[in-house]
């Protein structure tokens, strides 16, 4: 793990980590939407975004698919399944990492530069005392594909990107807009 490039859904213990940075990412000048690399976040590398799932359990493949088909396809970013780990954009893992803080974990495995990545690993955390239906994982998967594409946490709109909260499981169209005036 490379917290630079980390952004962990946190429900629990590192939430005030993770709000203090955000903060602070936010007070720079230029981010003050919830859109754009900063607070471990990073831009994709262009609209045509491939995945790879490795292992996936069926729960988090219907899941993962789900927050493809219905929340990233219908913008301007273009996802596809990868048959090579190395060149998908992102390879996706479920994990009992226990009662470590997250739902999900965001990293960038390899850089482009400093705003964009070329290859981020998605890790959800399979620990059952999470207890998660099936609405809950989709708005987990949609978090967690929305910080690869550029979009960081938001308390303030009826997103999936809320940092604690595992509901709605869509964009608004406020990150739809962002994410179409970028790729
Ligand atoms: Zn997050
Ligand atoms: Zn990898």
């Amino acid at each position: 793990m490379r917290p630079q490039f980390s952004a962990a859904r946190s429900p629990a213990l590192i939430a005030s980590i993770v709000a203090v940075a955000l903060l602070l990412s936010q007070a720079a000048p230029g981010l003050a939407t919830n859109f754009g690399a900063g607070g471990g976040v990073m831009f994709a590398n262009g609209a045509a975004h491939s995945f790879i799932y490795v292992g996936l359990t069926t729960n988090y493949q219907i899941a993962s698919d789900t927050a493809r088909t219905d929340d990233l396809n219908p913008t301007d970013i273009n996802t596809s399944m990868n048959a090579s780990h190395d060149a998908a954009d992102v390879a996706v893992y479920d994990e009992d990492r226990g009662d470590v803080g997250y739902y999900g974990i965001y990293t960038c495995i390899a850089a482009a530069n400093a705003t964009t990545c070329n290859h981020a690993h998605v890790v959800f955390n399979l620990w059952a005392g999470l207890g998660l239906t099936a609405a809950k994982r989709i708005s987990n998967t949609c978090h967690e594909f929305g910080h690869s594409v550029g979009l960081r946490h938001d308390n303030t709109r009826p997103t999936c990107m809320h940092d604690d909260a595992l509901f709605p499981t869509n964009y608004t169209d406020h990150d739809r807009i962002h994410i179409n005036g970028k790729y």
